[in-house]
């Protein structure tokens, strides 16, 4: 089970490396925002200092009508492939 994806970025700050960046930004599995809470778990693991949140966040949505993935831009919650309303929540599971 996938729990997020997306980019990440370290810079070396004195003796260790600390997380600068990190993103949603996967189009393979267009994970939600709310999965922040897996990718600090998972750097808190490792001791790993971080953002407190996705420096650069990506709203995904798949249309219920044409199927297509979209990327939501300013809150503008319309499909770009077909013009149907896109759901408020989340509905973007690539292993469902
Ligand atoms: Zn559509």
């Amino acid at each position: 089970m996938v729990l997020s994806a997306g980019e990440i970025s370290f810079v070396r700050e004195a003796d260790r490396w600390i997380v600068s960046e990190v993103s949603n930004q996967s189009t393979g599995y267009c994970p939600d925002l709310s999965s922040w809470s897996e990718v600090a778990r998972a750097l808190d693991d490792i001791a790993l200092a971080r953002p407190s949140g996705f420096t650069h966040e990506v709203v995904f949505r798949r249309c219920p009508d044409c199927q297509e993935h979209n990327i939501v831009r300013e809150d503008d919650f319309v499909c770009v492939f077909c013009g149907s309303d896109l759901p408020a929540d989340w509905n973007v599971d690539p292993t469902a």
